[in-house]
């Protein structure tokens, strides 16, 4: 038998050792990293790609608090590149395409579009794209005949107040402030709109000052494909709609074919980032790292709603997993996301101090607001709804997608799960428990002396614990109210 010497450690087994620290107050900490090279977040959190996690909403507000989200696969491609839109158009300094509308439509269209798109205005153009008026909400609101023209309640160009397509930020809000109003369509020497710039837009920019956003300042979000040829279509209609990052989402990314398709996605869109994995060992960040992947996503079996372990018998303990994988990763120069297995702010903590430089959450966050999925009550308990993208019914549903049919018993008993559906407590919205999570971190980086993250890599000391010492660690002895 071939057996490793090393015992294979996880969050609970061990403990960081404090360290002399010189920082006075948790702001003082720096939590800002790299996801992939030359993409930096200030929050190491990213949210999985789970069905139960992360679509637009989700993505959204981990972009705006700093993090990171990745949209899952399990839906058609044209959705995801839906889902990627939305995070795109959510907040930006410029709208590039606005939602437009001609004047001899009615204003029932006009409305019914606001819905549709979700938007408060529309920019009124001529056939060539030119700019002829504005119509917001207000406009149509109350207005009593639905078959009239958008032309006859609009307001006309020569009442609005318009800025040339070079606008910056700072002159394009000073506009907005003068004349009061909250739109602002940016236009060409020829009049064709260009661009949108609104008032709350530029609030939302002020209010999150972390936001993760790419150069044009609109929220960045990543997009899991999966290595079917196919595949490389799902990335290029994501990649259309802005997506920034493509994650290569696989339970056993050390295949042959998961290299592969590292490979040909560099090969066809080079100059994305391209995150691959899950893998546990130094050699499968090696070999996915020599295939052209610029970051690695850690965690065989680590993940809660996972029963990889039982069915299979494969896996490694994280902390042992993130351990091995930093230290081939920083061969290669790329980063590690320790991805499964994490309950606390504490567990973040460990998990950066070995070395990775983000942290993925699945449960964690899929009983908020923000998480696909509604609320229920079981037991008196208000709960969502989280399962492993290995599941029973993950699995059915996207047999049933790919097959767009409904399956028989048979193709149910077929299935072989790797995961768990299971209940989580509702939380409320994930910006709360993201606030307690950076909070805990950034804590627990001055119990190490650790201003920022290089610096919590270089401090740290871990000490193994016995079950005593873990029974120790939490509250204990008293009855909890
Ligand atoms: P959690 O944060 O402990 O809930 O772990 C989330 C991670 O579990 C995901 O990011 C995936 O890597 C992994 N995962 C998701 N679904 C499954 C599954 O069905 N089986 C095994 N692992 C899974």
């Amino acid at each position: 038998m071939k057996l490793r010497q090393e015992t294979g450690l996880t969050f609970d087994d061990v403990l960081l050792v404090p360290k002399r620290s010189a920082i006075r107050s948790r702001s003082e900490v720096d939590t800002s990293t790299e996801l992939v090279r030359g993409l930096r977040l200030a929050v190491p959190i990213l949210s999985a790609n789970m069905d139960t996690v992360t679509e637009a909403n989700m993505a959204i507000v981990m972009a705006q608090v700093g993090g990171f989200g990745i949209i899952h696969r399990f839906m058609t491609v044209e959705r995801q590149a839906e889902e990627v839109r939305k995070v795109k158009r959510s907040e930006s300094y410029v709208v590039e395409n606005p939602v437009v509308i001609h004047p001899d439509e009615t204003i029932k269209t006009a409305r019914e579009k606001m819905v549709a798109e979700n938007v408060g205005g529309l920019v009124v153009v001529e056939d060539g794209g030119r700019l002829v008026g504005m119509l917001t909400s207000r406009d149509v609101l109350l207005a009593p005949e639905g078959e009239a023209s958008v032309a006859s309640v609009m307001t006309d160009r020569d009442h609005l107040v318009v800025a040339s397509a070079e606008a910056g930020i700072e002159p394009a809000r000073l506009k907005l402030h003068e004349h009061r109003i909250e739109k602002l369509p940016l236009v060409d020497r020829e009049n064709r709109v260009v661009g949108l710039i609104t008032a709350s837009d530029i609030v939302k920019v002020q209010k999150h000052p972390y936001a993760t956003k790419d150069e044009k300042g609109r929220l960045r979000v990543g997009v899991a494909v999966g290595t079917r040829p196919e595949d490389e279509d799902r990335a290029q209609a994501c990649l259309e709609q802005g997506a920034d990052v493509l994650v290569i989402d696989i339970a056993h990314g050390h295949a042959d074919h998961a290299m592969e398709m590292v490979r040909r996605l560099k090969m066809r869109f080079p100059g994305t980032p391209l995150i691959a994995g899950n893998v546990a060992t130094a050699p499968g960040v090696r070999d996915l790292a020599e295939a052209g992947a610029d970051a690695v996503k850690v965690g065989v079996g680590a993940g809660s709603i996972c029963i990889t372990r039982i069915v299979t018998g494969f896996g490694i303990p994280q902390l042992t997993a993130i351990d091995e994988c930093v230290q081939e990763a920083r061969r290669f120069g790329i980063p590690v996301i320790a991805d499964g297995g994490i309950r606390t702010s504490g567990d973040i903590t460990k998990a950066l101090a070995v070395g990775a430089s983000t942290v993925m959450l699945g449960s964690l966050l899929a009983g908020t607001d923000e998480s696909p999925g509604v609320s229920v009550i079981r037991g008196g308990q208000r709960i969502k709804v989280v399962r492993g993208m290995a599941s029973l019914s993950a699995n059915v549903d996207r047999q049933r997608l790919s097959q767009e049919a409904e399956l028989n018993a048979e193709d149910w008993e077929k299935v072989v799960p790797e995961g768990v559906e299971a209940a989580v407590p509702y939380r409320g919205s994930v910006v709360d428990i993201l606030y307690q999570l950076v909070g805990g971190l950034r804590s627990g980086m001055s119990y190490a002396g650790a201003r920022t993250l290089p610096e919590l890599w270089e401090n740290a000391e871990f000490i193994r614990i016995t079950p005593a010492g873990q029974r120790e660690s939490g509250p204990h002895d008293v009855s909890l109210l």
